[in-house]
């Protein structure tokens, strides 16, 4: 990682192109709005709201979101809808509208046990196909299909395929955020919370893991089974570097870092903690550190903030320009033409769902998910 300060500048964090209009979350536009005024009928039903989501909305901006959360929230019942939110969703979203909301898996899970006929997923595409692999009769709806991932797109089942030819009888173990056609060639899969016991509860010494090599690598610093890795990366975490978190001591004395284990490993070795999204709400929700650094997408720390008003949080903003596809406008689009329906074809829903429930029988693992920061650094194999 070097010495030059890429994220940070005169104290200033420069990491981030993307920028959000008005902050954290973003004015609906006039057009998104149409037809939808802020008038008695809503001004009852949401005002009540406001309260939850006054630090990241000002005052005068709310009557732009409230016409659209009122909007959603009557398309809800009308229809038999959820709306699954997922951790790096803004605010008013997470807040305002979300019916079930946190990790990944976490949410399809919820998504079984609901009776909804409609899933609205509010976030990226694979997490969407995962609903549907685990509820295949429900409908499930994407806001925006350009919502990728840059982890995601870095293979293909055809690329899984090769790696099996080549490495015959090495079990599979593929990282939630992958595509359905990943899914289906794997044996099975794991997230970042249980993603050591995974690779241990095979009994091998060696594995294939896809397709994050940082999270490879903060796996095989955990364990004693060999990882083979893939060269995949999450565009938002790998960003983070060692130097960014000396940076940031150095401005915050005191201050307690959390990673999330998609950061490189230098970013492991400098953090307090390092867990899933998961496993940091938890911490920050455990032990109430004065002042704390979540380092993982922008919107988690505002998420994680409005449910512990009591810590402060410092926030350097990276931002995960697919999960900021999604807005109150696509979501009302989407639910009110129902569109953007996210289908899987049902010999590879089978085979996915083989791969994910693997995982799902696992006992919850012993500890909370979270990587030694202190385990040694082990060389491992990219393919
Ligand atoms: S934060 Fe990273 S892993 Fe999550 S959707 Fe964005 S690019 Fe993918």
């Amino acid at each position: 990682m070097g010495e030059v300060l890429n994220n940070w500048e005169n104290g200033r964090w420069i990491g981030q192109t993307l920028e959000v209009e008005n902050g954290v979350c973003a004015v609906p536009s006039k057009a998104g709005i149409k037809d939808l005024e802020y008038n008695d009928e809503v001004k009852e039903a949401t005002d009540h709201l406001y309260d939850e989501v006054s630090d990241f909305i000002p005052k005068f901006e709310w009557p732009a979101y409230a016409p659209l959360v009122h909007a959603i929230n009557t398309l809800k019942k009308e229809k038999n809808a959820v709306i699954l939110a997922h951790n790096y969703m803004t605010p008013d979203i997470f807040s305002l509208i979300g019916d079930f909301k946190g990790d990944s898996l976490g949410l399809a899970i919820e998504a079984t046990k609901t009776k909804a006929d409609i899933i609205v997923q509010a976030g990226v595409h694979f997490m969407a196909e995962t609903s549907k692999i685990l509820c295949p009769d429900k409908t499930v709806l994407i806001p925006s299909m350009r919502a990728g991932c840059s982890l995601a797109s870095s293979i293909t089942g055809e690329d899984v395929k090769l790696i099996k030819q080549r490495y015959p009888g090495v079990p599979i173990v593929t990282y939630v955020n992958t595509s359905a056609d990943v899914k289906a060639e794997s044996d099975i899969c794991c997230t970042s919370s249980n993603a050591v016991q995974v690779v241990e509860s095979l009994g091998v010494d060696k594995v294939i893991m896809l397709p994050d090599e940082f999270l490879a690598k903060n796996v095989a610093n955990q364990t004693d089974v060999e990882v083979i890795a893939w060269h995949g990366r999450c565009e938002v975490h790998a960003r983070f570097s060692a130097q960014d978190v000396r940076d940031m001591r150095a401005a915050n004395p005191g201050v307690v870092v959390l990673a999330h284990p998609e950061c490189p490993p230098e970013v492991v070795e400098e953090s307090d903690f390092t867990g899933s999204t998961k496993a940091m709400s938890d911490y920050v929700g455990d032990h109430k550190p004065n002042n704390v650094i979540l380092l993982t997408e922008c919107s988690m720390s505002d998420n994680v903030a409005m449910a512990n008003p009591d810590v402060d949080f410092v926030r350097p903003c990276n931002l995960c320009p697919h999960m900021k596809r999604i807005t109150l406008e696509n979501i009302h689009e989407c639910l009110r033409d129902e569109v953007h329906e996210v289908k899987v074809p049902k010999s590879m829903q089978k085979k996915a769902l083989r791969a994910v429930q693997r995982m799902i029988d696992l006992p919850p693992p012993a500890e909370k998910g979270h990587f030694d920061p202190l385990a040694a650094h082990k060389p491992i194999k990219v393919i």
